[in-house]
């Protein structure tokens, strides 16, 4: 890679962004009618565990992905943790993730007291891959009385937890189909893929429980929050159980019947998401004219984007480059940041961090090809 490209690289995101200024990877906009509902919430005196915004922010996440129910938390994490736990993923069982993932895929397994698994990614989605999972379950799964059980350790597979990179939808299609063949439950971590969809199905709305992050730095954001996402109603009502500490509905007693989470995300943060979510349509259509302006860009220097998998709508949450090997990679996040556009490699994969080292893997070809080349850069809405 010459350096006179990285500069002309350069000079095309401070044209798109128009300043001369510190460009950062992600900024969220607020340019809705946040503040007035905001000021509502505050004027209401229901600013937290209780109040309308909370219920509408549900309903209008159900029909913006058209999935049955939506049950708001406090963030995406959360929400990952009660959907393991709902789909019934208990202590010393297995998994099946992916280690190209943000850790709170992996933290979320480790607190049910459950083992992550690593599977490969697909270079083309750069989310789990049907293949690798087929062949990982072709070697290692047994059938238990309907359930799928790890004949090498013993232990239950109690759950598969794909993810969708940068808001690429993963390929679902034939996850669900093999996940199906062994009984095993499909978790989606969908948080960074509010918009995205794959033939016209909204990402999160596959498996059995899907979960949405609205961390700032998302496409759109509550400050913080995440929704657990479900077309099963019993699973939703214990998922509202659940997070609001499995307290039974009374006017003045306080029973609760089971250990459940403060995991409710206050009704400040629901009012934001509101004003948010109304915005995410016209987001994922600036993003994707960001995402063309950097890949027409590309071809024309002989650069590769990272481009969304065939009948994908992708939100193109955040932009990536595919550079030709390390040494590129290095230099182009050298270059670029020392001259004030921040750009980042993509996640330490998780069978690298300490904490997660020692779990079970299968061969990790696409996932050590990504970490080594896939840049994120500049994705702001433009
Ligand atoms: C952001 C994110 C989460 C966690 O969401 P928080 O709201 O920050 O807890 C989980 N998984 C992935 C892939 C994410 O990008």
């Amino acid at each position: 890679m010459h350096g006179a490209i990285v500069e002309d690289f350069i000079r095309c995101v401070r044209e798109i962004y128009q300043t001369d200024e510190l460009i950062p990877l992600h900024e969220p906009r607020f340019q809705g009618r946040e503040k007035e509902y905001l000021i509502d919430a505050i004027d209401s005196t229901f600013v937290s565990s209780v109040g309308q915004y909370v219920d509408r922010f549900e309903a209008d996440c159900a029909r913006y992905t058209g999935a049955k129910y939506a049950v708001a938390t406090v963030n995406g994490t959360a929400a990952l943790h009660a959907a393991l736990l709902l789909v019934g993923v208990k202590r010393d069982e297995e998994v099946i993730t992916q280690a190209l993932t943000f850790v709170a895929t992996c933290n979320a397994i480790h607190y049910c007291g459950a083992e992550p698994v690593f599977v490969d990614v697909d270079r083309t989605t750069l989310g789990l891959s049907a293949q690798a999972l087929e062949d990982y379950l072709g070697e290692f799964a047994e059938d238990r009385n309907g359930e799928a059980w790890n004949k090498q350790t013993g232990k239950r597979i109690a759950a598969c937890l794909p993810m969708h990179t940068f808001g690429h939808p993963a390929d679902m299609g034939r996850i669900v189909e093999v996940c199906g063949k062994y009984h095993i439950p499909v978790v989606e971590d969908a948080a960074e893929a509010l918009g995205s969809t794959l033939n016209k199905q909204h990402c999160g709305t596959f498996g059995r429980v899907g979960v949405l992050s609205f961390n700032g730095n998302k496409i759109m954001t509550t400050g913080g929050g995440g929704m657990i996402l479900t077309d099963d109603e019993t699973l939703a009502k214990q998922a509202k159980h659940l997070t609001t500490t499995a307290k039974q509905p009374h006017s003045w007693q306080f029973i609760h019947d089971q250990v459940g989470f403060n995991y409710r995300m206050p009704n400040l943060n629901a009012a934001l998401g509101v004003a948010q979510l109304e915005c995410v349509p016209l987001f994922v259509t600036k993003k994707r004219e960001l995402a063309a302006r950097y890949i027409e860009w590309s071809q024309q220097n002989g650069f590769q984007c990272f481009i969304e998998p065939e009948a994908a709508y992708s939100n193109y949450w955040l932009n990536a480059v595919v550079l030709e090997n390390l040494s590129e990679r290095d230099a182009f996040l050298k270059a670029t940041n020392e001259q004030g556009i921040m750009t980042r490699p993509i996640w330490e994969p998780m069978h690298r961090l300490p904490m997660y080292r020692h779990c079970r893997k299968g061969a990790l070809v696409n996932t050590e090809w990504a970490a080594e080349r896939i840049v994120n850069i500049p994705s702001s809405v433009i």
